[in-house]
């Protein structure tokens, strides 16, 4: 029986930040003005170990949790990461995914297939090179991660979920060549209403672009049609290509709040729980597992704290909350 919170959600899905630190600059997720030389990010021994990340999720599945997926920052920049994923592939009935950013995708694809990884998300937020080197703010060109993708593919990290937050006046007028580039290849373009994650990101309401408009553009080039969830209360709305060219998913995080299904959970790397990626606040589960706890502890105290779960920040957006202090997606993960 899986453990729920006070609105009655179990805790399905678990999202594990494994590294603070990026090899990108991304100037909504990590400015350098916020992330330069004089930030403090975290160090060695204040991350969780493989083996307490291992022993941490292993007591989610005992409360229900059934995906496990690796976050950063960046988690392809943590050393030995197939390390981890192998731990992880052990434990029975996890589906195991990874989000990166592409840029060591290329090179480390097939280790992390072989380690047991199931699949990969890669943002990529436009194919204008401009455009994507003006992003991520470290001149990294998006050749480099259109390989990563097709590295991932061919390794069988199969079907590939390329993510795009869609931000107005930025790289809006991009969406329609997403599509057609994504158009057949078996990858599934996600494009995402930009959300106030953190406080560093100057969230405005009239940055977003609803998911309704970003469907219709595509849907003028490229004839859409609705299609079915996976499984119920799957975040992205599916959409099928008429022609047989695949689908797309659209993210409405901000027009079409989805708290009421939200069964995720989110573990910083240096083992906080967060409830929410809009949370204020974190849970200290490594003072926890440093303590010599025993594992019907820990179950107590991960129980103990989704049950107390009230949590439906998108629900209750205003541009007032936007403006409030929350935890920086760099730190726990999108
Ligand atoms: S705002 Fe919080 S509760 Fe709502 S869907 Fe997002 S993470 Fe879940």
């Amino acid at each position: 029986m899986s453990v729920v919170d006070t609105l009655g959600r179990p805790v399905r899905d678990l999202r594990i930040s494994v590294t603070d630190r990026c090899n990108f600059r991304c100037v909504y997720c990590m400015p350098k003005e916020v992330f330069g030389r004089d930030f403090r990010f975290l160090e060695r021994r204040e991350l969780l170990t493989f083996e307490e990340i291992a022993r941490l999720a292993r007591a989610f599945v005992r409360q229900g949790v059934q995906k496990i997926r690796l976050t950063g920052g960046e988690p392809l920049v943590r050393r030995n990461i197939e390390r981890l994923v192998e731990l992880l592939a052990a434990i029975e009935g996890v589906d195991l995914t990874l989000t990166t950013n592409g840029s060591l995708l290329r090179e480390k694809a097939r280790a992390l297939r072989d380690a047991g990884l199931n699949r990969v998300t890669v943002s990529l937020d436009s194919l204008d090179d401009n455009v994507f080197r003006a992003m991520n703010d470290v001149d990294f060109p998006v050749t480099k991660v259109l390989a990563g993708i097709d590295a991932a593919a061919a390794a069988g990290l199969a079907p590939v979920k390329v993510n795009m937050v869609v931000k107005r006046g930025v790289n809006d007028h991009d969406v329609v060549a997403m599509a057609r580039h994504f158009h057949g290849s078996g990858h599934i373009l996600r494009l995402i209403e930009y959300m106030d994650v953190g406080h560093t990101n100057g969230w405005r309401m009239d940055d977003v672009v609803p998911s309704a408009e970003v469907v219709a553009a595509i849907d003028a080039e490229l004839p859409l049609e609705p299609a079915e969830p996976n499984y119920p209360g799957e975040v992205a709305a599916r959409w099928r290509y008429r022609d047989g060219g695949g689908e797309i998913g659209v993210i409405s995080s901000v027009t079409q709040p989805f708290c009421g299904g939200c069964t995720r959970a989110r573990l910083s790397a240096e083992g906080r729980l967060f409830t929410c990626l809009f949370a204020v606040r974190g849970h200290d589960l490594r003072a926890v597992v440093r303590g010599d706890a025993a594992d019907e502890a820990l179950d107590e105290a991960i129980a103990t704290i989704w049950r107390g779960r009230s949590d439906r920040y998108s629900e209750l957006r205003t541009a007032e909350t936007a403006a409030l202090p929350k935890v920086e997606m760099s730190y726990i993960g999108g």
